[in-house]
């Protein structure tokens, strides 16, 4: 491997002179400097000079089971030496067909059918115009609009950034986007006093019920976030709000579209987060987590009734989309691993022990005084920090780096989504230290 530069300061230069990093505004790294990474193992991430940080991002939420896992690593190996690539068009293969079958049995029951992308907000493409295939190849052509709920996140690319209500990522490219409307999120932090999070989630499928009533007509799919939205910063909300939509989707002819890309594989305390309100969504999509946070690849499950509407004699009838590397075997062995280790560990049960930790030791946390809306659902941790400085999210990062953590706040809330291999020593390590941070903070 080229080894130009043996320094952090090095790297770091060539870094800012060559490379265009993403979700950042590149000047702002002359006051807060990239951190240039050279290894990883387990939860740690290693620097140039040696520093460690403690990952507790899961680098965008992506890592399960630790940086160079092992059991990963392996899998790797091995496919390398047998099929790195080969077009999905006109041929198949094993790692392919195996996942397919494997998630169809793990899915909730009824997605019987695989399409696969290189990343989440490809998926979320591949679900949207799927849904508006179907409605015209079903003779409904005028169901080609979409909604999502407030502050919902589904990518950045044209055709997802018109589902996604984050204004930062999305008001320079309003000319482009076809807007797309949105219903009241179930976020449980803007219940009324006095609300349960559960009756304020029924309060907001009441605006869904009403929404869907008025448009239905026009509506292909209605596209969330299950449970947990999570970069309007880890907005937490109750499943029945799940169980109303997927009823009210039934009542008023409009698909159901669970993008799991965040929260699937066992993130929120169970494989899926449909799960939790047993629920079956027309479309599935995951991505981040299903190779372990190895390689790119997304798959979007859906049902045999929409998979046969495409079915027909005419090309035009199929569904045309692709990718380049769509079930690339690499990535495919990636998730296979990874699916293995959630069996061979039990690592549902086992996550349910560490969150029962976490909660117990996190106590002094979030009882500080600058600490509000402490929060958890399965493997994500949130709460907002109430702080004089505007700043905070990046002043918190920098912090954090001088304590050993990798923590990326989305303004003022700070999460915790750590890799699954996370070690009791180490939640000792993360808590106490962002006790710490909080205090500065504070
Ligand atoms: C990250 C994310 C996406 C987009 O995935 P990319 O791989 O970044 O394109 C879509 N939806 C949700 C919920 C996500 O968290």
């Amino acid at each position: 491997m080229p080894n130009h530069t043996q320094t952090n300061a090095g790297l770091l230069a060539r870094s800012l002179s060559a490379v265009w990093h993403p979700c950042s505004q590149m000047k702002h790294y002359q006051q807060f400097p990239l951190v240039p990474i050279t290894r990883g193992t387990g939860v740690w991430l290693y620097d140039h000079d040696g520093k460690r940080y403690l990952d507790t991002v899961s680098s965008w939420w992506v890592n399960l089971f630790g940086h160079c896992n092992p059991r990963i690593n392996a899998a790797l190996r091995d496919q390398l030496e047998t099929l790195e690539h080969v077009m999905l068009a006109g041929f198949t293969h094993e790692p392919v067909v195996q996942l397919s079958e494997r998630l169809r049995d793990l899915a909730p029951a009824g997605l019987g059918h695989c399409f696969y992308g290189s990343d989440g907000a490809s998926a979320t493409e591949i679900a949207l115009k799927m849904s508006a295939h179907y409605w015209r190849n079903t003779g409904q052509v005028d169901k080609t609009q979409f909604i999502s709920l407030k502050n919902g996140y589904h990518g950045e690319t044209l055709g997802a950034l018109s589902v996604t209500d984050v204004a930062l990522f999305r008001d320079a490219y309003g000319a482009l986007i076809r807007q797309q409307a949105t219903v009241p999120s179930p976020d449980s932090r803007k219940a009324a006093a006095g609300e349960s999070a559960e009756a304020y989630a029924l309060r907001c499928a009441e605006a869904l019920e009403q929404h869907l009533q008025q448009h239905h007509a026009q509506l292909a799919a209605f596209i969330i976030e299950p449970l947990v939205q999570g970069a309007a910063g880890m907005a937490m909300y109750h499943p029945v709000y799940l169980q109303r939509a997927r009823q009210l989707c039934d009542t008023y002819g409009v698909h159901l579209i669970a993008d799991e890309i965040a929260v699937g594989m066992g993130r929120t305390g169970t494989l899926f987060a449909c799960e939790q309100a047993c629920i079956t969504p027309d479309f599935l999509c995951l991505s981040k987590g299903i190779t372990g946070g190895y390689l790119p690849l997304s798959v979007v499950m859906t049902r045999d009734e929409i998979y046969q509407a495409f079915y027909a004699d005419e090309t035009a009838r199929g569904f045309l989309h692709s990718h380049s590397y769509t079930g690339n075997p690499l990535a495919c062995r990636a998730a296979l691993a990874t699916l293995d280790i959630f069996a061979q560990d039990d690592v549902i049960a086992a996550n349910r022990h560490k969150a029962a930790y976490l909660n117990e030791i996190a106590q002094p946390l979030r009882e500080h005084r600058a600490v509000r809306n402490w929060r958890n659902t399965g493997m994500i941790w949130a709460f907002e920090v109430d702080s004089p400085h505007r700043d905070i999210a990046q002043r918190c990062f920098a912090l954090a780096l001088q304590n050993e953590l990798l923590l990326r706040p989305i303004g003022n809330t700070i999460y915790f989504m750590p890799p699954y291999v996370i070690s009791e020593e180490e939640m000792d390590l993360l808590v106490e230290r962002t006790l710490k941070i909080v205090g500065q903070l504070g």
